[in-house]
């Protein structure tokens, strides 16, 4: 199932949604619909009968989290073009989730950055509150997957020593376009295209450390509450965007986030 987060039309109350009618590419088509959820999502859907085109609504975030977790260095080649080594342990940060829009909406170029970089990432969306998942059960506390784009100031990344700032700006974290809840993340095709150009061409079967081993991992350092997002890292590929790029994040299975690219004023 696929449930988007959405302004219904004629509505400015966000509502979730199920998502039907994309195409084999889970591509949206003209007969794309969005049928309106009763509440929240999570512990089970009820349906509110209300059913609206795709094309008609605003799509938004599909999820607003307490906080995103990512993970660095997790796919070797990307380890390797960024001349880097693998972490004896996983390497974690933290995106506020004022970071975080949804499809469609602009990623802001900071101005006083020179070196903004794209970084496609499968998210995992936590379903309910956990600490200390064992990795046995990781399936329980899992509600779903989603493309993210971990969009980093990368000469910041470098000067900085800390990454806060380098991943923190307002719109770094592009989230969508919707959360798919019955996919198996081993072997998902994952790429980043920049208009035309493919610029990321990868597998979430090369992940260094998988999904249940991260949100075990991390589910013990902090709790993880509903909702809140898992970044599983960057495979190579990354290079700059600039002002007027379109940027496309897709994951078979799941869709494509695509967000335009201007510059922050
Ligand atoms: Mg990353």
């Amino acid at each position: 199932m696929k449930i988007a987060r959405f302004i219904p039309t004629g509505s400015d109350t966000p509502a979730f949604g199920v998502v039907s009618g994309l195409d084999e590419h889970d591509e949206v088509t003209a007969d794309t619909t969005i049928a309106e959820i009763d509440g929240h999502p999570f512990g089970g859907v009820d349906l509110t009968g209300r059913t609206f085109a795709l094309g008609e609504v605003r799509l938004l975030a599909p999820i607003l989290p307490s906080k995103v977790v990512a993970v660095g260095r997790n796919y070797a080649a990307h380890i390797e073009e960024m001349g880097s080594s693998v972490p004896d342990e996983p390497m974690i940060f933290l995106k506020p989730s004022t970071a975080i829009v949804g499809p469609g909406d602009a990623i802001r170029l900071p101005v006083e950055s020179e070196h903004v970089d794209h970084e496609a990432e499968l998210a995992i969306v936590i379903g309910r509150l956990c600490k200390d998942v064992p990795l046995e059960r990781v399936g329980e506390v899992v509600f779903g997957y989603t493309c993210a784009n971990d969009v980093s100031a990368r000469d910041f990344q470098k000067s900085d020593g800390q990454w806060g700032r380098a991943k923190g700006f307002d719109t770094f974290c592009p989230l969508g376009p919707w959360i798919e809840t019955e996919i198996d993340p081993g072997n998902l095709r994952i790429t980043c295209a920049v208009g035309d150009d493919l610029r990321q061409d990868s597998s979430t079967s090369l992940l260094l450390r998988d999904v249940p081993t991260i949100v075990a991992w991390i589910s013990h350092v902090m709790t993880l509450l509903p909702g809140d997002v898992i970044l599983t890292g960057t495979p190579s590929g990354v290079s700059p965007i600039v002002a007027g790029d379109v940027v496309q994040v897709s994951i078979d299975g799941i869709g494509t986030l695509e967000n335009p690219v201007v510059v922050a004023n």
